[in-house]
């Protein structure tokens, strides 16, 4: 049976580029809110219309809206193996609902992993966040900078821009830091430092702490 595991960490804080990375590795599919509501935005549904200006001003989804999209989700094949969630849950009720869900089915959350990265390197971090609209891949031109070629291609989410950076850390300290605490009772709580390092070394970090 693979390993369920959560990611946990401010916006930009490198939750997505390790969650990747990891779902690669371990074989078992990344699941991220955030991508789920990007791609029914571009291709106009109506969950697309449902969430925009959520997105938009940097807001979270209601939280019964996003819970059902992931159950949908948990519940394909390709989760049987375990999965990485990212950005997800993001309040203590999505947290709750998620432990529920689980429960039902005799199943628990693994592990879950904080990215702990201060709020003046995040600012930071998400000015300089591009991605490839092509493949959704995801570059920091300070970090993690892409290959020269593919550099001119490159977008910047809307909500990656400084006004909407300052709503979604807020909503970061007030309404999801707290299931830090959550998991942190829940006994699967793994803190990794992830200011000042390399995505290599921040990788390093998590396959050792799972060991
Ligand atoms: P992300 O790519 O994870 O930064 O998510 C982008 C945006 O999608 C967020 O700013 C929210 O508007 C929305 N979103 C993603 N995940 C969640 C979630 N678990 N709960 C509510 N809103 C979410």
């Amino acid at each position: 049976m693979g390993l369920k595991i959560v990611m946990l960490g401010a916006p930009g804080a490198g939750k997505g580029t390790q969650a990747i990375r990891m779902a690669q590795e371990m074989g078992i599919p990344h699941i991220s809110t955030g991508d789920i509501f990007r791609k029914n935005l571009r291709e106009g549904t109506d969950l697309g219309k449902e969430v925009q200006k959520y997105l938009d001003s940097g807001a979270l989804v209601p939280d019964q809206l996003t819970c059902d999209i992931v159950a949908d989700r948990l519940v394909e094949e390709d989760c049987a193996n375990g999965y990485i969630l990212d950005g997800f849950p993001r309040s203590v009720p999505q947290a709750e609902m998620l432990t529920r869900f689980l429960k039902e089915r005799g199943e628990a959350i693994d592990a879950a992993i904080n990215i702990d990265v201060p709020d003046e390197e995040i600012v930071g971090r998400l000015s300089a966040r591009r991605s490839d609209p092509e493949t959704g891949a995801v570059y920091n031109l300070i970090f993690n900078p892409p290959p020269a070629e593919i550099a001119e291609k490159l977008i910047q989410r809307e909500d990656d821009k400084p006004e909407t950076v300052q709503t979604r850390l807020k909503t970061y300290h007030e309404t999801t830091a707290p299931i830090i605490g959550f998991y942190e009772k829940l006994g699967v709580l793994k803190n990794i430092p992830g200011s000042n390092a390399s995505p290599d070394e921040i990788y390093k970090r998590i396959m050792i702490i799972l060991g």
